[in-house]
């Protein structure tokens, strides 16, 4: 075992984790990942067997088609898979990590590549060690082989050697991220990613402690290391010392309680100390959350990212979701509320939310490029498809539609068209739907704020994505961990963004609410209420922390408060004055 070391990262979401690593490689990471269910266990086994007996046919056919004059190294690179195929130790090997670990066919067989590879890298000979590729091919003709068969994934949530795993992965899209929503893995440790990319805001919603942008350092753990992540300092401790494994696991227990504690206030009502109601929304990514948002007592989903049902599918436009697919999950999503409002954003596609094989020129600046509202303008079917489904929806329940990334009044004007285009098409069509459907839009590009007009007068709602709008304003690429520590919600230009927007939405008499991660950072909860924020959206893990905040403020004291705090000009400054506001006993 390597001696105890630390690495220091970016801290994405909170908590603390404890397992050995799980190394995944950046094909690993698209490959499924599940427990066999024990009975299971014989026949993924067989589906395996079968897998490779396919392969090895495939060999033997693509050997004997090979025409005469083909290079004669064609013919030697089969052979060598062949080899490897016949290897019986190769496949003993795999069968045994089924049967011992449970891990699934692909699973298995990307942990045995990995191993391999890792041995493959330490020969000198320069020949030999190339032979790592062909040992790579040989596992994607087998996962082929796999997923050409594949039916049902059996998913299991306990691990068999009941040792507790941590993903550790050079590199994790906001696609890889789903698959691990339900997933059995403690923690996450990832080489790229910024505190407020999607892969991280994904993260956060697993509610998984997780540690992103280790970089260059990340090839220091290996395989089965011993690891604690803790999420709350951005720190991943490599085989830590046993005194040191006790103290966090004590650190753990005491996180766990506090989080057993909050639940109890879950009925309680969101009122300040001074009687104000505060609405507490939810950020969804899939219907299925909607569970959680009734669960937490939330008053309806503020944000629904919709585009997490288009990405991680691959294929592109091609495999969209069509207008029933899309309706059905919206319709989902509104019953499961049972009358609570959901605000259902239209597709917001690009910068790192990507759709791997739509993007056949790379665009050097994706987050200024073809996202959002731009990317839906220029595909009218795509949009008013996604458009007749959450009119369609919004029949079962309140839905609220909500553009994002709007710059100019022109996008609101020509979206308004569509939206009205949509709603002719089901009329004639003779389907239901709210004729009143509100719309509004996000303010997350700096130019919003300073034309609020131009929003104010076309639309019936605004939403701040602050998430958008510090990368925007202070120019940092919010998925770059280079620049991550200049990505400061409390810089001075922020905040007046913010009370701007706050302001003139309430002169305009137009509700605002703020879904960006700053709304569910409770150390800041103080700060947005003294703001003037009544409407917060959030991760539905998040929202008791913040309850409690708000159920311990007072707006009579936030209020001057928070207004000498607009007048600090040293990021510094405010970041204390802040931390003082957050930590003020306040009592009736
Ligand atoms: C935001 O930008 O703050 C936001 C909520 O949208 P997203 O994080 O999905 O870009
Ligand atoms: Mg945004």
């Amino acid at each position: 075992m390597n001696a105890p070391f630390s690495l220091s990262g970016i801290a994405v979401s909170q908590g603390i984790a404890i397992g050995r690593a799980y190394v995944i490689t950046n094909t690993a990471m698209e490959t499924l990942h599940y427990l066999v269910p024990e009975e299971g266990i014989e026949s993924e086994v067989k589906r395996l067997q079968t897998a490779l007996t396919v392969v090895r046919e495939e060999l033997v056919s693509l050997r004997a088609a090979l025409p005469e004059d083909a290079p004669a190294e064609l013919g030697a690179l089969i052979e060598v898979h062949a080899m490897i195929l016949a290897d019986e130790m190769f496949s003993k090997e795999l069968f045994n990590i089924i049967r011992t670990r449970r891990y699934n066919a692909e699973w298995a067989l990307m942990t045995q590549i990995e191993e391999l590879s890792a041995k493959f890298d330490n020969i000198t000979d320069p020949y030999l060690r190339e032979r790592k590729t062909d040992l790579e091919q040989v596992a994607e003709r087998i996962i082929k082989a796999l997923t050409g068969e594949q039916e049902e994934k059996p998913v299991s949530t306990e691990n068999s050697e009941q040792v507790d795993l941590v993903v550790v992965a050079y590199n994790v899209s906001p696609a890889d991220m789903l698959q691990f929503r339900e997933s059995f893995f403690k923690g996450f440790v990832s080489g790229t990613g910024g505190q407020n990319s999607h892969a991280a805001i994904i993260a956060r919603g697993t509610d998984i402690p997780a540690v992103f942008g280790l970089s260059d350092a990340l090839p220091l753990i290996r395989q089965n290391d011993w690891l604690i992540v803790d999420a709350d300092a951005g720190v991943v401790l490599v085989n830590p010392t046993p005194l040191i494994l006790a103290q966090y696991r004590a650190k753990q227990s005491v996180q766990h309680k506090a989080k057993r504690r909050l639940s109890r206030l879950k009925k309680m009502a969101a009122k300040t100390l001074d009687g104000t109601a505060i609405e507490l929304l939810a950020n969804i990514e899939f219907p299925e959350d909607c569970r959680m948002v009734v669960n937490n007592n939330a008053d309806g989903v503020g944000l629904f990212r919709s585009e997490f049902l288009f990405i991680g599918r691959g294929g592109g436009i091609s495999r969209f979701p069509d207008e029933e697919e899309q309706f059905e999950a919206y319709r989902q999503a509104v019953v499961l509320l049972k009358g609570r409002p959901a605000t259902i954003r239209t597709l917001d596609i690009g910068a790192d939310k990507v759709l791997p094989s739509s993007e056949k020129v790379k665009v050097l600046n994706p987050a200024l490029g073809r996202r959002a509202i731009r990317y839906c303008l220029a595909e009218p079917e795509v949009f008013l498809t996604q458009l007749r489904a959450i009119l369609r929806a919004s029949a079962f329940g309140p839905v609220k539609l909500l553009l994002p990334m709007v710059t100019h009044g022109s996008e609101i004007d020509q979206a308004l068209g569509f939206l009205e285009e949509a709603k002719n098409q089901l009329r004639s069509r003779g389907d239901r739907f709210d004729d009143a459907i509100q719309v509004g839009a996000m303010i997350e590009v700096p130019a919003a704020v300073l034309a609020l007009p131009m929003f104010t007068s076309r639309l019936d709602f605004l939403s701040i994505g602050t998430n958008d709008l510090i990368q925007y304003a202070l120019a940092i690429d919010r998925v770059d961990p280079d620049v991550a520590h200049l990505y400061n919600p409390l810089h001075p230009a922020v905040l007046a963004m913010l009370k701007m927007t706050v302001d003139y939405a309430v002169e305009a008499g137009i509700p605002v609410s703020i879904c960006g991660e700053m709304a569910s950072d409770h150390q800041l909860t103080r700060l947005l209420l003294g703001l003037g924020i009544r409407q917060f959206s959030m991760h539905p893990g998040q929202l008791l922390k913040v309850k409690q905040e708000v159920l311990l403020s007072d707006l009579n004291i936030l209020t001057p408060k928070v207004a000498r705090i607009l007048t600090l000009c040293e990021e510094q400054e405010i970041a204390v004055a802040v931390q003082d506001l957050h930590q003020e006993e306040m009592s009736i």
